[in-house]
């Protein structure tokens, strides 16, 4: 590290002369890569139904699949019901030795039948197309985010960024080069204009913060995320995102050369902070359970669990570098696999404790075969106010929000035949006598639009 602080000097990498490319070019060069080896073929996972309908998988990937579950899914092959049409199937070795020891798991990742079978929904859900200036660019509120990789390393079934994967509504990977210069020219017109947009009287607000996402930034080499990470840095950025599900999917990814190449990031941006945008779903993708799958507790008067080393090192290694990373966690609650107030507690719990944030919940979006995954919004409340329960106040930080077209609406709870929301991010300058919104409850709604005392949210 102290090599890497005598080689690189900040100031160099800030001009804008041929050396300076060429300072960047040999910063990189000084970045390594690995080939990381997820399982299957070639590396990657297992990617597609193919290989499991071929029935050429090792053993213990059999254990996903019946033969019956199988033959069902290969009738529904090029068919308007094909599963693979809506979502590919994929997933580590690392999962699936996870999902061999529980059946939630098993979901996250399982195709199943039912999926098809009820396909309304969006296909761009929240529809997030309309807030992208650049291809592979949002710009919804006063940050950015980038689809930075085309995949993840499994797929999740209730993703609501398939559309990417399956790129059918033109959702496209970005251009580094075409960002940081939107950033540049975004921030000097706000400047320039007091931060007012001339066009339309809406508040521009300085981009300082962005968000790798996709699929999952962490697919990709270190070489590539370096790029990202240090045009960005060098656009201004001063708090980087990482969206990622890696540390479930595939922990040994986060290697001795990603952390150096954070390092060699740090000391050429000092100011810059990084912040690890963890998904972890459900407690039984980093704890150790013993032969009856529970959790095995920590010590003996432990009121915490053993995690798995593999998934804790990478966490203690990050957590190392508090002085520029932080670790923040959110999930949708899902029906099938993290529906469960218990769940929700102790991985609420788990993850404090090992001073990773619980940053969010999130109410299953408008996805298309949504009714497989979805949980009606009231009741998904009920079990993310009953996993609080017991939480000390610092423990119990997640808020559970809904990731509207408009703006982020937390849902702050159901009582007396009423449900009360409060405005947590908005688009369109809500004033703050409007920012709390309480409506007739709805049993079966899903989704904002389903009370039909929120007309106006609607019509934004
Ligand atoms: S990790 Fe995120 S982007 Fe990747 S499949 Fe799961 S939900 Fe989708």
């Amino acid at each position: 590290m102290n090599t890497v602080r005598g080689i690189i000097s900040p100031i160099v990498i800030r001009t804008n002369s041929t050396s300076s490319a060429q300072n960047f070019e040999s910063m990189i060069s000084m970045v390594k890569d690995n080939n990381f080896d997820r399982g299957g073929v070639e590396g990657s996972g297992v990617v597609g139904l193919k290989p499991f309908l071929d029935g050429k998988l090792p053993n213990k990937f059999k254990i996903l699949y019946t033969q019956e579950e199988l033959k069902n899914l290969a009738q529904l092959r090029g068919t308007s019901r094909d599963i693979e049409g809506r979502m590919k199937v994929k997933l580590t070795e690392h999962y699936l030795n996870l999902v061999q020891k529980n059946e939630n798991l098993k979901n996250l990742v399982k195709a199943r039948p039912e999926e098809t079978e009820d396909l309304s929904g969006d296909l761009d859900p929240s529809n997030q197309n309309r807030y992208s200036p650049v291809p592979g660019l949002l710009h919804k509120y006063e940050m950015v985010l980038l689809f930075a990789a085309g995949t993840c390393s499994s797929h999740c079934r209730y993703c609501y960024r398939l559309d990417l994967f399956t790129k059918k509504t033109g959702k496209q990977l970005v251009k580094i080069n075409e960002i940081t210069d939107y950033i540049v020219n975004y921030n000097k017109k706000a400047k320039m204009h007091q931060g007012i947009d001339l066009d339309n009287g809406k508040p521009m607000y300085i981009i300082k913060e962005a968000l790798l996402s996709g699929g999952d930034p962490m697919v990709l080499p270190n070489k590539r995320l370096a790029r990202f990470i240090f045009r960005l840095a060098e656009a201004g950025i001063t708090t980087l995102r990482i969206g990622t599900k890696e540390l479930a999917f595939f922990p040994q990814r986060f290697d001795k050369n990603f952390f150096d190449m954070l390092d060699l990031f740090h000391s050429a941006y000092p100011n810059v902070r990084i912040v690890f945008v963890l998904h972890f779903t459900h407690p039984a993708e980093f704890l150790e359970t013993d032969d009856k799958q529970q959790y095995i507790p920590s010590d003996l008067n432990a009121t915490t669990f053993r995690w798995m080393k593999e998934t804790l090192n990478p966490v203690i290694e990050l957590k190392k570098r508090a002085h520029f990373i932080s670790l923040e966690n959110q999930t949708p609650i899902i029906w099938k696999v993290n529906d469960d107030s218990t769940t929700l507690h102790v991985l609420q719990k788990e993850l404090y404790h090992k001073g990773i944030g619980n940053h969010y919940f999130f109410q299953c979006r408008n996805i298309q075969g949504k009714k497989e995954f979805a949980l009606p919004l009231e009741e998904t409340w009920k079990i993310f106010y009953l996993s609080q329960k017991g939480l000390s106040g610092i423990e119990k930080n997640a808020r559970l929000v809904m990731s509207t077209e408009q703006g982020k609406i937390e849902v702050i709870g159901v009582t007396g035949g009423k449900i009360i929301f409060r405005v947590h991010r908005d688009l369109f300058n809500i004033p703050p006598e409007e920012s709390i919104m309480i409506c007739k409850n709805n049993p079966n709604a899903f989704w904002i639009t389903d009370y039909d005392s929120l007309d106006i949210w609607k019509k934004q």
